[in-house]
């Protein structure tokens, strides 16, 4: 897999159902829900997770798509515009 791959479109901030803040992000690919492993098809919202990686580069973390069926989330009207991140890595 190569680290320029796009693979999500970040939408902007969203309010996830517990009152929390998080980022949404718009499929290009089918994804499978870290949580249930249903498939995130391309065009469907969903957010994201951190997890550190077990081994590697110190400090080495990876995120892992979660569906809104697990994580319910509404986006924030914000009037910004989708942006294509790369899956590799999220600052
Ligand atoms: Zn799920």
């Amino acid at each position: 897999m190569k680290r320029s791959d796009v693979k999500s479109n970040r939408v902007g901030r969203a309010m996830l159902a517990t009152g929390g803040v998080t980022t949404g992000y718009r499929a290009l690919v089918a994804f499978e829900c870290v949580l249930c492993a249903r498939t995130i098809a391309p065009g469907e919202l969903f957010s994201r997770q951190t997890r550190r990686t077990p081994t590697g580069a110190m400090g080495a973390t990876t995120t892992d798509p979660v569906c809104l069926t697990c994580r319910p989330l509404r986006l924030e009207d914000t009037g910004e515009t989708e942006t294509a991140v790369t899956d590799a890595r999220e600052d």
